[in-house]
């Protein structure tokens, strides 16, 4: 058996496996682990009033598709400041490592929203922090070497969205709009 993880890993912190949706409320997980025969001891389950209340604030968590309709909104309107597509995401990624469900997908889709709108808005150090995020979880699902920063460098360099927002408003100045 392989492990890789996606986040640091205290020493003598024990691993758990998941058997249920991590997100789901302490009680349904107790549920759907019944079959199993066994009580779980992590963290999440020992805490239930704490991380209970984490988890619905995470379920208050954006549709994808009305994050996705954002960050196209964001892109496409010029002088709109990234803020209207990052505080949800960077207010969620804070739940979801505070939590440690950076195995959920909500995690892996802000991660992705901030990477584009901050591409968008060519703010590189921003960028960097994100992808390497990114990067970390999908090294932790499927495997491969660590990117350097020279590699990482080069993908923002070359991302479709990058300093999108200052061309987009180059060519609706240039085509006389918002005149
Ligand atoms: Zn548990």
């Amino acid at each position: 058996m392989e492990f890789r993880a996606a986040r640091d890993i205290k020493a003598g912190e024990e691993l758990f496996i998941q058997y249920t949706e991590p997100t789901f409320s302490t009680s349904r997980r107790q549920e759907e682990l019944k079959p199993y025969g066994f009580q779980c001891g992590c963290e999440s389950c020992t805490t239930s009033s704490h991380s209970d209340l984490v988890r619905k604030q995470l379920h208050r968590n954006i549709p994808m598709r009305v994050g996705y309709s954002r960050l196209v909104v964001f892109l496409m309107t010029p002088g709109l400041p990234e803020s209207y597509v990052v505080d949800h995401s960077l207010q969620q990624l804070e739940l979801i490592e505070h939590a440690g469900l950076e195995v959920s997908h909500f995690y892996s889709m802000h991660l992705k929203f901030l990477v584009e709108a901050y591409c968008a808005a060519g703010n590189v150090q921003k960028v960097l922090i994100y992808m390497r995020k990114a990067e970390a979880i999908e090294r932790a699902l499927s495997g491969g070497e660590e990117k350097s920063i020279k590699a990482l460098m080069k993908m923002i360099k070359e991302h479709q969205r990058w300093d999108w927002k200052k061309k987009i408003q180059d060519v609706t100045e240039a085509a006389g709009f918002y005149a």
